[in-house]
């Protein structure tokens, strides 16, 4: 029942603008700004009523309830900017009154705050404008301190009355900015998010090869170049290029469908076998690059050997097709004289002799 009532009320608030193209944001806020000022004038009637009682003072806040409440009628049948421009003009006419009436120290002058900040954060103006508002608001606000903070108000406040006063109007300004700093604020952390996450996907893609899912020469050059440039010494790392053999004729007897289908299939095998640090690459049409950090050549041919038979004993399969393929792999050490191009030349060369010498094979 009450999550019903509350559900209702929400949607009464959030209902849309008239204007088409309009913002909802920023007349929603207008509506909670105007129910905040609603409560705030009945906060203050009953104030007055304990603690004045002056009935003036009574028929004095209570004409600002009924301003705030033919306002908030009109949000729902007004364009934005009319509201927005009725609401700033009726908040400034009754802190103008309100200082006239209860002196400068209950605060009142503050909800000019609210004004700006709400104007600033409404889409429709242009800049200039919004520095023309801003300068205004505090010419009245500067207006406002020269020709009240000495003038001896209508209604005269005792202290512990100016003190209620300023208690209360603090609260609700506070209230207001933050809820219209909250709204907008929570609108631009979500879009931060998902540029975040946008960029990191865009990263991500410019990184990866589309069929394998592996790394490409891309990333995979300035991962090594990165690596080269932080290692030390005494520890080098190992890369081994490799190449399926007579891949040509995979694509000519099976079509290209099913040569794409063995390379997801030994980027597959790539995955599972190479373990922590080390990297498996799409170097380029049919050939791969291994990369094993921290490791030397007789530690990363252990796991090749493991891959190439793996490759090897694996049934390619589509539909009734079944083929086996073989690999060919080119091993070389990182060399510390000649850096990172010598050495993946070194690793080229080496899988050129392994074509030469028959395929399926390793050469270190
Ligand atoms: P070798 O044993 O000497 O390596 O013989 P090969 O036939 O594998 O060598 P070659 O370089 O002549 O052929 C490589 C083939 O790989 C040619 C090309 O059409 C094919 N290829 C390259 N990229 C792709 C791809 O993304 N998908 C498919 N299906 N084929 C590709
Ligand atoms: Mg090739
Ligand atoms: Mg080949």
């Amino acid at each position: 029942m009450g999550k019903d009532l509350l559900k209702r009320f929400v949607d009464f608030i959030g209902k849309d603008t008239s204007g088409r193209n309009e913002s909802k944001k920023i007349i929603v806020i207008i509506r909670i700004m105007i129910i905040s000022y609603i409560l705030y004038f009945t906060a203050n009637m009953i104030v007055c009523n304990v603690v004045f009682e002056n009935p003036k003072v009574l028929l004095f806040y209570g004409s600002f309830l009924l301003l705030f409440i033919a306002l908030f009628a009109m949000s729902y049948s007004y364009k934005t900017p009319v509201t927005l421009w009725s609401f700033c003009f009726s908040t400034i006419i009754w802190v103008v009154a309100i200082v006239h009436s209860f002196g400068w120290n209950i605060g009142v002058q503050h909800f000019l705050m609210v004004l700006l900040i709400l104007y600033f954060f409404s889409g429709y103006k242009k800049y200039v404008h919004k520095i023309v508002f801003a300068v205004t608001i505090c010419a009245l606000r500067i207006t406002l301190f020269y020709l009240y903070q000495d003038k001896v108000s209508v209604w005269k406040l005792s202290g512990l009355e100016e003190s209620i006063l300023q208690v209360l109007n603090t609260i609700t300004i506070f209230w207001c900015i933050s809820v219209i700093s909250f709204v907008f604020s929570k609108d631009s952390q979500e879009l931060e998010g998902k540029l975040i996450e946008y960029n990191s996907q865009l990263q991500q893609q410019a990184n990866t090869d589309t069929l394998t899912g592996l790394f490409n020469r891309r990333k995979a050059m300035d991962y090594m170049n990165d690596m080269v440039e932080k290692m030390s010494n005494d520890k080098g790392f190992c890369v081994c290029i490799c190449d399926i053999d007579f891949f040509k004729k995979v694509n000519d007897n099976y079509g290209h469908d099913f040569g794409d289908l063995v390379l997801k299939k030994i980027a597959e095998i790539f995955k599972e076998e190479m373990q922590g640090k080390n990297l498996a690459v799409r170097w380029g049409g049919e050939e791969f690059l291994l990369l094993f950090p921290e490791c030397n050549g007789d530690e990363a041919y252990v796991v090749i050997e493991q891959i190439r038979r793996r490759i090897k004993e694996t049934a390619m399969q589509k539909d009734d097709l079944s083929i086996h393929v073989t690999m060919t792999f080119g091993l070389a050490e990182y060399d510390f004289f000649n850096g990172l191009g010598s050495t993946l030349k070194e690793a080229d060369e080496k899988l050129y002799i392994g074509k030469e010498k028959g395929r399926d094979t390793i050469i270190f």
